[in-house]
């Protein structure tokens, strides 16, 4: 039995142009087969290359997963502590899942795509509850670690510090770089390797980690059968700064302002929970509508209400047009309209957000006529990320949103960065305001340059001149963000 709403939008393309890939049990998977009838946005078109590329890969997680000959060779080699002698058959990168779902789902796609680059299956880390939201993407194996039994138990908790690091190995001599021209081959060629390095793409990252953005270091780092990747943003944009992945990235991706776009429509399927809490809420509070319009608020758990952040709320939507001025009392009423209804979801912590947006179009008619209903699924007060039913109503959330139409997003916010991307959309930015006046900011908001996610900590060195540099400058279709102005975003 398909959904009401499969059933009236026939024209949709399940597959999303051949991003998905046939096949899949859809018992064990409802969303895979069933999100593109949610989605008024059919969004951007996959290159065909990009699709190629995908169906190549699926394969080569096939053949190099848990379970396989390949997968038990390299824990063997990975035990020795050694890199074979000759090059292995598989390699892999393991993305470590830490942080809010919004971190650790930019995570994962940022590994994949790296994986994607380099000719390595990608292996994500099942803690934090990363096992039990997501389908499995790839068919006929698992993108998740087997814990059991795996050589390097602690590699959750490796750090700034750890020295299996790349940035440390460098440091200390461990591993000798190049003078990072890319033009270091025949000094490292006959270096012995580790089995294995953890790379530290973190927030507190110091230019020996961020030379990994450096073509000459990802040469070396070919040659590392195992890599654990800790990061806590998008790094995207870095590996469009490494001259060694252009050409292929501009093939695989000719709208470079769509990446996350097609990364997490691929990746990230609710699994059938989650996919219970997306569609029953849909199905009652917004399907109805003439247009949905998502609002997410981040806040913090120990954040009072802020009656400057409702305005900016307000003033933004009234300003930009996205939701119908109210009319004070005495002022003539235009007739209410059905057909001319909104439905307003709200995501947040907090509750009082909602609610005052709720009274105000219960108390208050619309200068337009137009019906605005306002929806908040859950308010948990307090982030606690890890907790298996706070997770579920999280990426339950950031998946609503990106069924509305036109979406209000936090700055900086990683849970509104996913929720983008998935929609296909360019939000209207809430922004911070500059100082701590709680003055409301003039303009409230901003419609963003493009829909992609911002990497907050991109690298600030220059592989070659070895001196601070902004990367910004010679690459056109890379920017900083308007949101966090020194991280970089694809446009
Ligand atoms: P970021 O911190 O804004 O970049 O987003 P993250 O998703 O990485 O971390 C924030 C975490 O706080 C989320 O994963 C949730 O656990 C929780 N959270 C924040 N905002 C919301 C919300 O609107 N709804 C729900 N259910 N949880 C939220």
């Amino acid at each position: 039995d398909l959904p009401m709403v499969h059933r009236r939008a026939a024209h949709y393309d399940r597959l999303y142009g051949g991003l998905l890939v046939d096949g899949f049990n859809e018992e064990s998977c409802h969303s895979r087969y069933q999100s593109a009838a949610y989605r008024r946005n059919p969004g951007r078109r996959p290159s065909p290359y990009l699709v190629s590329k995908l169906r190549r890969h699926e394969a080569l997680q096939r053949r190099c997963g848990p379970g396989t000959a390949a997968y038990s060779a390299a824990l063997e080699q990975l035990r020795s502590g050694r890199s074979a002698a000759s090059p292995a058959e598989c390699a892999y990168v393991i993305s470590i899942s830490y942080r809010g779902i919004g971190n650790r789902i930019l995570a994962a796609a940022s590994a994949f795509l790296y994986a994607v680059l380099t000719g390595r299956a990608l292996l994500v880390d099942p803690g934090n509850e990363m096992d039990d939201l997501f389908c499995e993407p790839f068919p006929n194996t698992t993108w998740l670690l087997p814990p059991a039994g795996f050589p390097l138990p602690d590699y959750a908790n490796f750090s700034v510090g750890t020295a299996a690091s790349y940035g440390n190995m460098v440091r200390n001599k461990v591993i000798i770089r190049g003078d990072g021209d890319g033009d270091d081959a025949p000094t490292t060629a006959a270096q012995p390797l580790p089995a294995f390095a953890y790379v530290h793409l973190n927030y507190d990252a110091t230019v020996e980690d961020n030379s990994f953005f450096c073509g000459g270091d990802q040469r070396l780092l070919r040659r590392i059968q195992w890599l654990v990747m800790r990061t806590d943003s998008y790094i995207v944009p870095g590996l469009f700064l490494v001259p060694e992945f252009r050409e292929e990235l501009a093939a695989l991706f000719p709208e470079r302002d769509a990446v996350f776009h097609h990364l997490g429509r691929y990746l990230f399927h609710p699994n059938n929970h989650v996919w219970g809490l997306v569609t029953r809420y849909y199905d009652t509070y917004l399907a109805s509508a003439r247009q949905r319009v998502g609002i997410q608020v981040r806040v913090f758990g120990g954040m009072p209400d802020s009656p400057e952040l409702l305005e900016q709320i307000t003033s933004c939507t009234r300003k930009e047009g996205l939701l119908p001025q109210v009319l004070a009392a005495g002022e003539p009423i235009s007739p209410a309209s059905r057909a001319k209804s909104k439905a307003v979801l709200v995501t947040s912590l907090k509750s009082w957000y909602y609610e005052e947006l709720k009274s105000m179009y219960w108390e208050h008619a619309t200068a337009t006529g137009e019906v605005v209903s306002v929806h908040q699924p859950s308010h948990e007060e307090y982030q606690r990320s890890g907790a298996a039913s706070h997770d579920r109503k999280a990426w339950a959330e950031i998946y609503l949103l990106s069924l509305t139409d036109v979406l209000v997003t936090s700055g900086r916010s990683t849970f509104g960065y996913v929720a983008q991307g998935l929609a296909g959309v360019r939000p209207w930015v809430l922004y911070k305001p500059a100082n701590s006046s709680a003055a409301v900011p003039d303009p409230p908001c901003g419609r963003d340059v493009s829909m992609e996610p911002c990497f907050h900590k991109p690298p600030g060195h220059d592989c070659r001149l070895k001196q601070w540099a902004d990367p910004s400058k010679d690459v056109p279709y890379i920017q900083h963000c308007d949101d966090a102005i020194w991280g970089l975003k694809l446009v």
